[in-house]
């Protein structure tokens, strides 16, 4: 079963709150999608539970009975938080923000 909602949410690329559509398939957090800038987030749950708590992952991912503001607080931070290697799909952006971190980084060892 697949539910779609429709939350605002902190997108990384846009910097600031858009609006969201998240899906859940079989109870659990799937996809999450900026409706402004396109970027989509793939969810695995076994690769979170390598970087998460059972217990965060559970709280985050579970479909909500109603999406209230401590749980959407919960998937921003989750957004903010969740490192690049988790994305199960390559993302240009994602490459893009990784190349700038690779210059800063080159800048500071030279
Ligand atoms: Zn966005």
């Amino acid at each position: 079963m697949t539910t779609k909602l429709k939350t605002l949410l902190f997108c990384l690329y846009c910097n600031k709150e858009t609006s969201h559509t998240i899906i859940y398939k079989g109870g659990y957090l799937e996809d999450i999608k900026c409706n402004i800038c396109g970027n989509e987030i793939r969810i695995n749950r076994e690769k979170l539970l390598e970087t998460y708590t059972a217990d965060f992952v559970d709280r985050v991912l579970t479909k909500p009975h109603r999406l209230t503001e401590e749980i959407k607080r919960d998937l921003s931070q989750f957004l903010k938080s969740i490192p690049i290697r988790i994305l199960t799909k390559p993302y240009r952006i994602a490459r893009e923000i990784g190349d700038i971190l690779h210059q800063e980084k080159d800048e500071n060892c030279s």
